[in-house]
């Protein structure tokens, strides 16, 4: 299979150029050339599947011309070690909880998926892979464990000073080994800025032999299909399903449009922001308007110019008008959040956190306004990652903490702190990591 740049069709490269390079040098998006669609050989069976069959099928689709059937089978099944159950609240108001891996949320999937894969496409190499990446939250935590102690690779984080929970940041900054964790003075747009510029700038990518691990990377996007495909099976043969989708770069919601690329029926994908409503307003308006990002309670979602917008638009034409078709978006503030939280709680006795609450709140308006419609949304954290709000809407220890996440509470935190302006941060990556 071979890859384009959403920027230019005519950049084409191959499949290990397009994972370790990341980003195109003309500053766009990597695509497949042809969108794979799985055929009545896997849409006649797919209800019986594993988790595993299911996200192996996918991942063949995708890469089986590229990476040999039993190395892309070892990829997927040591992907895929922990299930991602489906949580009916109450009918039609169903919850896929994607936060059962090592560090509670869904982006384990694609960081483990992309970390096995990068470790296979460069297996005969002897330099050393430095991957780097920007987190608003999550992304980080998940990349770190996925890299931990996997030789051949060093992983730089940059995050955002002050904007990410306390048990987030010991996630990034506490394993130490091939991880290094950098605190910028600015927002995630300053760190994803200083990240895009590091790969455009040639001489340092190639000396540093630099990758992404944002959710820019295709091989993340990719396993994140798998789980739309596993959840939908929850609902009857014959109801399509509405996905609902707490978002902020869109990585999550254009897998969720690889799978139904793949065949899988959906009614509708929602994308539910909080105050960050780029999309939304988009969706509405049909123009396209990012902003600086502000800061809310659901704040792996504060993205002010989503990664994944160019992607998402691509698979469309680049049509509005087919877009809203598939597309509807929603935004919430953080007090409607905080409410929702409490309200799960008392309605259902779950424990939805504030990333789900969002989505939440949107599937149950979408369902009013569609009266007989069937929602999935997506859970993307465990709630006792964010134990500030959770303790003041639930009560202070209503959140049992996971063992996994516990611990981390001792450990302790080592970052270096830089501004956010570009020739120091370079001059810190030539100095330090070497
Ligand atoms: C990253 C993240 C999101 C946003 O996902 P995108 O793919 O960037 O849209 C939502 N919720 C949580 C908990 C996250 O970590």
């Amino acid at each position: 299979m071979k890859y384009h740049s959403t920027n230019n069709l005519g950049h084409r490269v191959d499949l290990k150029e397009a994972i370790l390079r990341s980003l195109p040098p003309d500053n766009g998006l990597y695509m497949p050339d042809v969108l794979p669609v799985l055929g009545e050989g896997f849409w006649g069976k797919w209800r019986g599947l594993s988790f595993q069959e299911i996200g192996f099928a996918v991942a063949e689709a995708f890469f089986g011309e590229d990476v040999a059937a039993d190395d892309l089978r070892k990829i997927v099944d040591g992907t895929l070690e922990f299930d991602a159950p489906v949580v009916t609240l109450e009918p039609k108001d169903h919850i896929l909880e994607l936060f059962h891996g090592p560090t509670l949320a869904f982006k384990d999937f694609g960081a483990r998926f992309m970390a096995r894969l990068m470790a296979h496409l460069t297996k005969d190499e002897d330099r050393m892979l430095t991957v780097l990446v920007a987190t608003s939250g999550d992304t980080g935590g998940a990349v770190a464990s996925a890299f931990h102690n996997v030789p051949g690779t060093r992983v730089v984080i940059l995050y955002p000073k002050g904007k990410v929970s306390g048990l987030q940041e010991k996630q990034l900054t506490a394993l130490g080994g091939n991880i290094t964790a950098l605190e910028i003075e600015g927002s995630f747009d300053d760190c994803q800025a200083l990240v895009k510029k590091a790969f455009l700038d040639r001489e340092l990518s190639e000396r540093m032999n630099l990758t992404s691990a944002n959710s820019i990377n295709l091989s993340r996007l990719v396993p994140q299909s798998f789980y739309y495909i596993h959840s939908a099976r929850k609902i009857e043969a014959g109801v399509k399903p509405v996905f609902v989708i707490p978002s902020g770069n869109f990585g999550n919601l254009t897998a969720g449009l690889l799978a139904r690329q793949l065949g899988l029926p959906v009614e509708k994908f929602v994308a539910a922001t909080n105050r960050n409503d780029v999309v939304p307003r988009y969706l509405a308006k049909g123009q396209y308007e990012p902003l600086p990002s502000i800061s809310t309670i659901s704040n792996a979602m504060d993205v002010g110019a989503p990664s994944n917008f160019v992607r998402m638009t691509a698979l469309f034409g680049n049509s509005w008008e087919q877009i809203k078709e598939c597309i509807s978006g929603v935004s919430f503030t953080d007090q409607e959040t905080r409410d929702a939280i409490r309200e799960v709680k008392a309605k259902f006795g779950y424990e939805i956190d504030p990333h789900g609450a969002v989505g939440w709140l949107a599937a149950r308006k979408y369902r009013e306004e569609n009266p007989g419609s069937e929602t999935i949304t997506l859970e993307t954290a465990h709630p006792a990652k964010f134990p500030d709000v959770m303790d003041a809407e639930l009560g202070e220890g209503t959140v049992e903490v996971p063992e996994r996440l516990a611990i981390l509470a001792d450990k302790k935190k080592v970052a270096s702190l830089l501004p956010k302006d570009w020739e120091t941060f370079r001059a810190w990556l030539g100095g330090n990591i070497s």
